[in-house]
């Protein structure tokens, strides 16, 4: 049976009522026959049934023992962190969300956890680096924004060997791509904001560990700390999961479309796709996921915040907004957006130029889209070209 089919029957159909869609549970507490006796629910903070669905269905899908959902991602994220205690470090990818990067330094920075960034694409880095006190590896692949591919097996390998947990960020590729967990990793984490909700209409997190104990850590956290995912919010994600496969494979295929456009526009600088033949990782990439999901960057030959703002602002479909994954095309400029709270000097050694822009392309037609982008280059023409090849320009306005 294909992974779709088995998805969408593995959501169950109600077992009180014969409901096909999963009913939201919108309670505090439940009534107990005598102190302690229940079905298997007594405080909605700790389990609700919605919620319960949504856990075993992600973590069915990402292979695992045991998933908890999240009011948002950095709440999942947040929660893996409390698995440590101060004067543990974290090793962590360079080029990391900003608001994991925010949330390592300058929240548990304090507490005395400490994080190091290294580039994980090398896992011979990862191994250089790490040291006695080294207790967890975060990585994220694809990164956000530069789409850069770690080897999650040999980093696996490499925690085991060093009694660290690896943790995958797996909100770029989602499972329908990637499988952490069955290439070694002990934790993956979801900003189920993005791909899984899909529909750019709620904020939810997702955490699943390969081993059960692990998870009883994570629930115990879930519960303790508080930061759950309401009912509703359940329910919204399980009914984006149900479409994932077909969505994905959409976004997938757009994307592959769209940055072979780019590499031939002669305003472009860099193109980061993983699906690119030119990208650095394609290899692992190839290995690992079934496919090379539906982000894309880009730098220009302009390198200028001024230059991406143009861009930015001139595009009708892709709208401006942070975040990603779903149904309508996104696009951002990390530099003043996303990556705004890690340092320029920083920003930049990790490959994220000052006028690199993210696209997260939608489910629209694959050929309105990349028209889209030829009008926006058209309409800021004059700002994108490189000042000093004046004899480029007649070159550059045909190929709008
Ligand atoms: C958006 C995002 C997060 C944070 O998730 P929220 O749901 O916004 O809290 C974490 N990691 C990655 C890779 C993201 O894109």
């Amino acid at each position: 049976m294909s992974n779709a089919t088995q998805l969408i029957h593995s959501i169950p159909v109600d077992p009180l009522t014969g409901a096909i869609s999963v009913p939201i549970y919108q309670t505090s507490t439940f009534v107990q026959q005598a102190p302690g006796i229940n079905q298997g629910y007594d405080y909605a903070r700790t389990g609700n049934p919605t919620r319960a669905v949504l856990e075993d269905l992600i973590a069915k899908l990402e292979n695992g023992a045991v998933g908890a959902a999240f009011g948002s991602g950095l709440a999942a994220i947040d929660a893996v962190v409390k698995l440590l205690s101060a004067g543990d470090e974290i090793l962590a990818v360079d080029d990391i969300y900003g608001g994991a990067f925010r949330l390592f330094t300058q929240v548990y920075q304090k507490f005395g956890i400490t994080v190091n960034f290294v580039d994980t694409t090398n896992a011979e880095n990862v191994f250089e680096a790490i040291t006695a006190k080294t207790k967890l590896i975060w990585i994220e692949t694809p990164t956000n924004p530069t789409l850069k591919i770690s080897d999650i097996e040999a980093i696996a390998k490499i925690a085991k060997a060093n009694k660290c947990l690896l943790c995958v960020d797996n909100t770029f590729a989602s499972p329908a791509l990637q499988q952490p967990l069955s290439l070694g990793a002990d934790i993956v984490v979801h900003s189920a904001t993005k791909y899984l909700g899909g529909h750019s209409d709620l904020i939810a997190g997702l955490v699943v560990t390969k081993e059960k104990e692990l998870g009883d850590k994570i629930k115990f956290l879930q519960n303790a700390c508080g930061a759950i995912l309401s009912p509703f919010d359940s329910w919204l994600v399980i009914r984006g999961i149900e479409t994932l496969h077909l969505r994905i494979k959409q976004h997938c295929d757009s994307a592959l479309i769209i940055s072979r456009f780019l590499e031939k526009h002669p305003a472009v600088d860099k193109v980061y796709y993983p699906g690119l033949k030119s990208h650095p990782n394609h290899a692992i990439a190839a290995k690992q996921a079934k496919a090379f999901g539906g982000i894309v960057s880009f730098s220009l030959k302009q390198d200028t915040e001024e230059a991406a703002t143009a861009f930015v602002t001139s595009t009708k479909l892709f709208k401006l907004a942070e975040s990603l994954g779903g149904i309508k095309s996104l696009l951002s400029h990390p530099a003043q957006m996303t990556h705004k709270t890690i340092p320029a000097e920083k920003r930049r050694s990790a490959g994220v130029a000052d006028s690199l822009i993210r696209l997260s392309i939608g489910l629209e037609e694959t050929n309105d889209l990349v028209n889209d982008l030829k009008d926006a280059f058209t309409a800021c023409k004059k700002i994108l070209q490189p000042t000093k090849n004046k004899h480029k320009i007649e070159e550059y306005g045909t190929a709008c």
